[in-house]
């Protein structure tokens, strides 16, 4: 048989046990986090009108012009699988009317970007994300800054650093760009293909290149803070200032600009030591985004959950290792004892106990080899003998201590 039957798509993964017991337990202790800070979880569908990201994404970032996957439906319509999380959550704020000003909302899912695949970057990937909807706000920025970072915590993650950065606002744009024009248009023929692009296209962009020659030309540029007006600059001194009432300190990093067109005043990254060349663990930012008529105002946040278990694995071994106990392995001796372990299994699941059977009729052997197998701690033991007394085998399997016990004090034992 053709073995690519068996692979999933390139870049693309399947995500089963043991490793999805960690990304439950990071997404149970997430979700928590969000409900008390107030947000609600969103689902929104994988696939939008492709115009959706266009519009709000921005035409000449990266992810619009060479990362989305988009195809014509069968009405002819372009339709794309979403690249990230806020565009939709916009469009689901824009459907609430007055009642999505100030929705408080999260997001967990997977998200598909066309990107060449290597260590720690995939072509469907899942983020958590969170949005604020509201006018721009140092305190909003900050609150949101502060949840992203209480989420580390209590995921164990000790290895992150948090970068900050204003992209000020609308109206500073063109300064902006008339400053970085003049600063790079002598070094125009050093720049690398992309940049000699972007210079044209989106100039900003050129600030965080990866091109070790675009960074030494880069570094020299004055900061862009220093084209915004004055209203940019102190909203930044504002987030810096409740950040530090909140005990968190941010390192303002003038070359951080993130790609995407949206981005007003705030934006930030977190990056992690145990991601290697792909060390972005998260990014957030203010976004201002026009659809239809209105223009809405938020401040959120991604964070790559693929990144975030590689980072718990790193600092938070214990948590990652911690693989839940099964309860009890039910083993019987003949039919009629496997047809009452039937209905033990189900009083006992029903009661908060997982447990677990052979369905079929197989040797004693054969049935502890799957109660090794399964993990459990328990094995119940049960023949004619047994079902005669009311009483079942016992047996813990991490020190092979057995005894019988009667069947009414079962569950207790096996919860004890
Ligand atoms: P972005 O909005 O592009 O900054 O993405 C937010 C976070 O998602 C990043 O910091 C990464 O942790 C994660 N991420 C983005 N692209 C990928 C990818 N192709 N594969 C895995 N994780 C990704």
């Amino acid at each position: 048989m053709d073995s690519a039957v068996f692979q999933p798509i390139q870049g693309m993964s399947d995500l089963a046990a043991p490793e999805i017991s960690l990304w439950q337990r990071l997404e149970h202790a997430a979700r928590e986090v969000m409900r008390l800070w107030g947000f609600t979880e969103v689902r929104t569908p994988l696939l939008e009108y492709t115009h959706l990201f266009t519009r709000s994404l921005g035409d000449t970032t990266d992810v619009v012009q060479k990362e989305m996957y988009t195809f014509a439906d069968r009405g002819g319509r372009s339709l794309t699988l979403r690249p990230e999380g806020t565009a939709s959550v916009i469009r689901h704020v824009a459907g609430l009317g007055a009642e999505g000003d100030d929705a408080r909302l999260y997001y967990v899912g997977p998200m598909f970007r066309s990107e060449r695949p290597q260590a720690g970057r995939k072509r469907q990937f899942h983020q958590l994300g969170v949005e604020a909807f509201g006018a721009p706000n140092p305190a909003a920025d900050a609150e949101v800054i502060a949840l992203q970072l209480r989420l580390f915590e209590a995921w164990g993650l000790s290895g992150h650093t948090l970068d900050l950065n204003t992209r000020g606002m609308p109206e500073d744009r063109a300064a902006v760009t008339q400053g970085l024009a003049d600063a790079a248009r002598p070094h125009l023929g050093a720049l690398c293909e992309d940049c000699q692009r972007r210079f044209e296209t989106n100039i900003l962009r050129l600030l965080d290149c990866k091109k070790e020659s675009c960074q030494q030309i880069v570094a020299n540029f004055p900061p862009t803070t220093q084209f915004m007006g004055e209203a940019s600059r102190k909203y930044l001194d504002d987030v810096l200032r409740l950040l530090g009432k909140l005990g968190i300190n941010a390192k303002v990093n003038p070359r951080l600009v993130r790609g995407l067109d949206y981005y007003v005043h705030t934006v930030w990254e977190i990056r992690h030591g145990a991601l290697g060349a792909q060390d972005a663990l998260a990014g957030g930012g203010r976004y201002q985004v026009a659809l239809g008529d209105k223009t809405f105002q938020g401040v959120g946040f991604a964070i790559g959950l693929e990144r975030a278990i590689m980072a718990v694995q790193q600092d938070n071994p214990a948590l990652a290792a911690a693989a839940p106990q099964t309860g009890a392995w039910l083993v019987a001796l003949g039919d009629i004892a496997r047809e009452a372990n039937l209905q033990l299994a189900k009083q006992f699941r029903c009661a908060g106990i997982a447990c677990g059977m052979e369905l079929g009729a197989r040797s004693m052997k054969a049935q502890m080899r799957a109660a090794n197998r399964s993990g459990a701690k328990w094995v119940v033991i049960r023949g004619d003998n047994e079902l005669a007394a009311g009483t079942a085998a016992l047996k813990n399997l991490a020190d092979g201590a057995q005894q019988d016990v009667p069947l009414a004090d079962l569950e207790a034992r096996l919860k004890s």
